[in-house]
């Protein structure tokens, strides 16, 4: 089994249920006196890790054993450890708590409906062409490259935009207007962007903070 299938997997099943399927099957895999342990016994290798992309992108959490095993395949590196260390036969290590694949790998997108309150949501409210925060019924949203010239209704042509900016824009492209720019480059909201993990692991770690908010 490759990250890149367990990580997609992940997304359609309750995380609780599968880091106990993926732990299991990742242990079996090895060989028995190579069976990492912890001081802490067998709570802490259920601790939450957060798993980001080769890009810092956060695309799922895992359990630390299954951190562990990524990271001793050298599929992933630790960006950052817990307090708490790992002892086996030849191997003393921290606890990971946020680990991140050293390959980068594409994240099917379609678990997530496209729609207007999920444009917006990824958009934080936001217009992203001057940067006003609106509630819902004040922004509508834009197509970056206008439909009337072959735009499609994708997550990465669709933004959430001001009635002002979109007045403006009309049916004009982004490089045809000097005084427009999009904050940031309009991306698939994945499944577990920051708060969606926050809600998940309700108060979660500290150090998984500047990789959820960037
Ligand atoms: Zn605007």
């Amino acid at each position: 089994m490759s990250p890149a299938n367990t990580t997609t997997h992940a997304r359609k099943q309750k995380p609780t249920a599968k880091y106990h399927a993926t732990h299991h099957h990742a242990v079996e895999a090895r060989a028995s006196d190579d069976r990492p342990y912890s001081d802490y016994g067998p709570a802490s290798m259920q601790t939450p890790v957060l798993v980001l992309n080769a890009s810092y992108e956060p695309i799922n959490i895992c359990g630390a054993r299954r951190a562990l095993v990524l990271v001793l395949k050298g599929v992933a590196r630790a960006e950052e450890q817990q307090e708490a260390m790992l002892h086996a036969a030849r191997i003393r290590m921290p606890m990971p708590s946020v680990i991140r694949l050293l390959e980068y790998r594409r994240i099917p997108h379609q678990t997530r409906a496209l729609s207007r309150k999920n444009i917006l949501l990824r958009d934080r409210n936001c217009c992203q062409y001057c940067g006003i925060v609106l509630t819902s019924a004040e922004l509508t949203l834009d197509h970056v490259i206008p439909r009337s010239r072959g735009g499609q209704s994708t997550w990465e042509n669709l933004v959430a935009c001001c009635h002002n900016c979109n007045r403006r824009k009309g049916n004009q492209l982004l490089h045809e207007l000097r005084d427009m720019k999009l904050a940031r480059e309009p991306r698939p909201f994945s499944l577990h962007t920051s708060r969606h993990i926050m809600r998940l692991i309700g108060s979660a770690d500290e150090q998984w903070k500047k990789y959820l908010f960037f």
